[in-house]
């Protein structure tokens, strides 16, 4: 045995990695072993967490769901013998493991380090030929890197998907016009529920991060850089600021950057949380001081941005490529994706795109595809598919303002033109899969509920509109909805879109209208016939107890409310008086018994 690493990125840590560490440290002291015990980030299998890496003579040895027992059974057997303990193994290059295909569909670009290195040691960076790109680019001239990401034709891995090339581009003319020094922003502002995929890319890759800013800083000819980030991600906001200082004292970062006569300072701004501020103006308000409200964008942040000099703002995820794009050149990367992006950017999606995968999914994690793979090898040959042999129901991607996608979309390509044609959007890259026990007309609520808590309330059409869809949507799923709600709030959502005033109250109908468009018949099931067909809108179901019951008492002893009677083998019986449907008897029993109406 060499070396073992332990994954200690936030999802590492919230399954109990932080005391395997602590175990495998004992264990190594104890048996007076010679190993190396290494940090790293997460490696995007997060339902396998906590993760166990050995290096040893014979190969490398993924194991996950590891516990304080097998932890100590991996260290003595690995100690004892050169071979792993197979059956707890979830990836390994020497034999096949049953997560194997959650690997084989994915690229990694800006998460190839994610998992890998330690995030918080800058060696182990450049031991990976990190900070390589900066030295090649300040041997090039400015234009010739523009010209380089240009052509790469990588569009923002915000939301937006404008072309970064050409955002640089217009930001440096905007300077020579006013004759002032452009300034570089990263937006890792994540808001959307369920996404973690700039918490993860910080967390386990900082280095990437500053490398493509510093990159695009001279690129661009600018002095001032900022992280924006939301103060909910500590770990995140202390790595990349030890990163920072690491960059530093190597002279990545500062003045006279590898003695290229080239200055870059990074500052971090904390955000307070805001959804809205992921939104580029309210997020410039927000660093001047100001309350975070979007503004019209009568002039682009490329003219007047940050304290009203041209900025460039790109998030985490399309700076973390920069490095590679420049390491391994454009043509490599526009040659990855979809559409033919040779003579503009906009005809097709290149690249890679990172999603949080999460959901009514085998495998909840995060995960690296190319552009241009089907929802399909998303769901079922990375996801691996629904669990509890569900049907999979739908697809929600691009965060709270997407849209959901239906069964009959599967075979659609994930990339940022097919997914606003089909009425979601590609976002920043939450992915959500439903089963067939989710209740749509329930999610839109969810959503609508969670944007109209999130709205600024600046424009009317967003904040009233979000209000009126919120109260509709809760009359549907309590059976008060009334005949002609489904026009009314396609009404509602066109307004929203046309009037809005940022693209937080212009995508906000994308979860009413994406589900009435593909789920309409659940909409109307609610309002006409009082019925929930997935059994989740409590006011419209009841439970029962069926003659498959076998009265193994299961469900009695576990209802919160004793609404459940019977003897042990004889039939149980619910009293609907009593019973607050809390859905617990549908989930214990194993006989199927449970009805649900
Ligand atoms: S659309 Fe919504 S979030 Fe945007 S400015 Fe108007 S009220 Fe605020
Ligand atoms: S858990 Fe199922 S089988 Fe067991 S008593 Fe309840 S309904 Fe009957
Ligand atoms: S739904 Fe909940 S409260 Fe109702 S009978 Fe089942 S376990 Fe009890």
């Amino acid at each position: 045995m060499k070396k073992i690493t332990i994954g200690l990125a936030s999802c590492g840590l919230a399954a109990g990695a932080g005391r395997i560490k602590e175990v495998i440290n004992k264990e190594v002291q104890d048996k007076k072993l010679q190993i190396n015990i290494h940090e790293t980030g997460c490696i995007g299998m997060c339902y396998n967490e906590p993760l166990v890496e050995v290096f040893t003579d014979s190969g490398n040895w993924l194991y996950g769901n590891v516990t304080e027992e097998t932890a100590k059974e991996i260290i003595k057997h690995h100690s004892e013998e050169d071979s792993p303990i197979k059956e707890w193994l979830v990836k390994t290059e020497k034999i096949k493991t049953k997560d194997d295909t959650f690997f084989i569909k994915q690229l990694k670009i800006a998460s190839r380090n994610c998992g890998i290195i330690d995030s918080t040691n800058i060696d182990d960076y450049i031991a990976k030929d990190g900070y390589k790109s900066l030295d090649k680019v300040l041997k090039m001239t400015p234009e010739d890197v523009i010209d380089e990401v240009k052509r790469s034709a990588i569009r923002g891995r915000g939301g937006g998907g404008f072309p970064t090339g050409i955002k640089w581009e217009s930001a440096v003319k905007a300077a020579v016009k006013k004759n002032e020094n452009p300034i570089l922003v990263c937006n890792a502002d994540e808001g959307d529920p369920g996404a973690f995929m700039d918490r993860n890319l910080l967390e386990s890759d900082p280095h990437t991060i500053l490398e493509g800013m510093i990159i695009g800083a001279y690129a661009i000819n600018s002095s001032e850089g900022y992280i924006y980030i939301r103060k909910e991600y500590p770990l995140a906001l202390e790595r990349i600021s030890t990163a920072i200082q690491q960059a530093k004292k190597k002279g990545f970062l500062g003045i006279n950057i590898l003695n290229s006569g080239f200055d870059f300072e990074i500052k971090i701004h904390r955000g307070a949380g805001a959804f809205v501020c992921g939104e580029s103006t309210a997020l410039m308000a927000s660093m001047t001081g100001k309350v975070g409200e979007p503004k019209a964008k009568y002039i682009h942040n490329v003219e007047s941005g940050f304290k009203g000099k041209p900025t460039v703002l790109n998030n985490v995820e399309t700076w973390a490529n920069i490095p590679v794009i420049i390491e391994k050149g454009a043509d490599w990367f526009a040659k990855i994706g979809s559409g033919d992006v040779s003579e503009n950017p906009w005809n097709g999606s290149s690249g890679t795109k990172v999603f949080s995968l999460v959901g009514k999914i085998k495998r909840t994690g995060l995960i690296e595809v190319p552009m241009g793979i089907t929802l399909r090898e998303i769901v079922y040959d990375i996801g691996g598919g629904i669990p509890k042999d569900r049907k999979f129901k739908a697809i929600q991607t691009g965060g709270p303002s997407g849209g959901c996608l239906p069964e009959s979309l599967l075979d659609l390509t994930v990339d940022f033109d097919s997914l606003t044609k089909a009425g979601s959007m590609m976002g920043s890259g939450g992915m959500i899969v439903m089963d067939e026990k989710t209740c749509m007309v329930d999610v839109a609520k969810y959503f609508i509920h969670f944007l109209k808590g999130e709205s600024c309330g600046k424009c009317t059409p967003c904040r009233e509109g979000l209000i009126s869809l919120d109260k509709i949507l809760d009359r549907i799923t309590k059976g008060d909805g009334k005949p002609d709600d489904i026009e009314l709030m396609e009404d509602i959502c066109e307004t929203m879109k046309i009037a809005s005033l940022c693209e937080l109250g212009k995508s906000a109908p994308n979860p009413v209208l994406s589900t009435i468009k593909y789920f309409r018949d659940e909409y109307e099931a609610h309002i006409r016939d009082k019925k929930c067909p997935a059994g989740v809108c409590k006011e419209l179901i009841t439970y029962s107890i069926n003659e498959k019951c076998t009265g193994c008492t299961i469900c009695a002893k576990k209802c919160p409310v004793d609404a459940i009677s019977g003897k042990l083998k004889e039939m149980h019986f619910i009293d609907p008086n009593i019973c607050i449907k809390c859905g617990i008897c549908y989930e214990v029993c194993k006989f199927d018994a449970i009805t649900v109406e």
